[in-house]
């Protein structure tokens, strides 16, 4: 007998096929919560809590001496972890460090790269990037005594959801010095082309960074073979290092020795570092871009995260992950087609991040709704609602089971009972 493909016995058969699906066990999934929200906030694992023990038991164990001794002695965790981490980049291992927060390393990235200089010294954006960026940014073009409004180029949106790369090449002038953009955007989830970008920028003498919030773990990079000049990217979303994981940062080969904007002592070359001199000797590697102590119990959790991601390999969980979102889309279509929502992120699968971006002017109580039922999802004002099945540990019978649940509350109105507007969190 051959299956239904909107049943869930053909989700349920999909599961049996997935290579992956073993993976599920090894994190902490409720049973009947559908976590679409691991672009927000990655589920902790078994192996991060076994790592987060370990380095807490370390702690108990030596005291100080925990700094070089036990499994994972303190003051070479954040190298380590960088060697682990680059490949989920494409990176040579000793252009990653894990640092820092998002925001704080984008300031030290801008600090270093930023050098506004005679004509250059404009910075490239892009107006749907996440507004932390553009803070950093416009804080570091004040630090200069330069205006914004003068020295922050937005790129604009043609459709509210996307952004369009030649529109982005076209803002490329000899005015520019830098240009930083998302690798893939936080609302729709579209995937920027990083290597016809960086080409673009170069053939015109302009340095260009990414933020890859939402594309680490998520699809494969490579960073180092295409040239990109500096990244920095957040632990906590598809990378499950937990809430407030340590960062990350990437800075080409090429970059290397030159002398940080911002120093401190943790980004000493690791010999001299406890000399406690008072003129600096940074760290040939991207270390040197380090500040103070590293915060180990928000690192701990990483070395199991990222065990599991060289693992499994980042192909297979991409391709897992366009499966799980191509397979929500034939549901979405199939199911709601009446209840007037829109996708906002792109269809095509070169240009789809790890998430699938519904618009609707109901969106914020339909996402209160949905969490009661069970799906997790996360709401973006003023009308996004944001699924993000996750290789790792979403199944084909979750996505099924969340499109039935969404499909229920459109039909019932069960929404209506909440307000529209959205909870101080979203
Ligand atoms: C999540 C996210 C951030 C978060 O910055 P933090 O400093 O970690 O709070 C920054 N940029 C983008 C694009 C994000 O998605």
């Amino acid at each position: 007998m051959e299956l239904n493909q909107f049943s869930r016995g053909f989700a349920e058969f999909l599961d049996s096929e997935d290579p992956l699906n073993k993976y599920k066990k090894e994190f902490y999934v409720k049973d009947n919560v559908y976590y679409m929200d691991g672009n927000s906030l990655g589920l902790l694992s078994k192996r991060s809590e076994k790592t987060l023990l370990t380095l807490l038991e370390s702690w108990k164990e030596y005291g100080i001496d925990g700094w070089t001794k036990g499994e994972y002695p303190w003051f070479y965790l954040s190298e380590n972890l960088g060697v682990m981490c680059a490949p989920l980049v494409g990176a040579n291992s000793n252009e990653v460090i894990i640092t820092g927060s998002t925001t704080g390393n984008l300031h030290q990235l801008l600090a270093t790269f930023y050098r506004p200089q005679g004509n250059r010294t404009k910075i490239v954006a892009d107006e749907l990037n996440f507004p932390s960026d553009l803070y950093a940014i416009q804080s570091q073009i004040t630090l200069h005594g330069l205006s914004t409004a003068e020295h922050l180029v937005l790129v604009k949106s043609e459709d509210g959801q996307t952004i369009n790369e030649d529109r982005v090449i076209e803002a490329m002038t000899d005015d520019v010095a830098l240009v930083l953009l998302p690798s893939i955007l936080y609302r729709s989830g579209q995937i920027l082309d990083m290597e016809k970008l960086t080409k673009a920028a170069h053939e015109r003498g302009i340095l260009i960074g990414f933020d890859l919030c939402h594309s680490i773990g998520a699809i494969p990079h490579s960073l180092h073979e295409i040239g990109v000049d500096f990244a920095f990217w957040c632990n906590y979303k598809h990378l499950n290092g937990g809430p407030g994981a340590v960062a990350g940062l990437f800075v080409h080969e090429n970059h290397l020795g030159k002398t940080p904007g911002l120093l401190g002592w943790f980004g000493s070359d690791k010999s001299k570092q406890f000399d406690l001199e008072i003129e600096m000797t940074p760290s040939t590697t991207v270390g040197a871009y380090q500040l103070g102590t590293p915060h180990i119990l928000s690192l701990a959790p990483l070395y199991g995260s990222l065990e599991l991601f060289n693992e499994v390999g980042i192909n297979a969980i991409r391709d897992k992950s366009l499966k799980l979102t191509n397979y929500m889309i034939t549901l979405i279509e199939h199911e709601l087609n009446e209840y007037g929502f829109k996708f906002g992120n792109p269809v095509e699968e070169q240009a789809r991040g790890g998430h699938i971006f519904l618009v609707h002017d109901e969106a914020a109580r339909i996402c209160k709704a949905l969490k009661e039922q069970g799906v997790v999802p996360d709401f973006r004002a003023p009308n996004g609602i944001r699924l993000a099945p996750v290789a790792l540990y979403s199944s084909y019978t979750d996505v099924w089971e969340t499109v039935q649940i969404l499909s229920a509350i459109m039909g019932d109105q069960t929404y209506k009972q909440f307000e529209n507007h959205r909870d101080v969190i979203a």
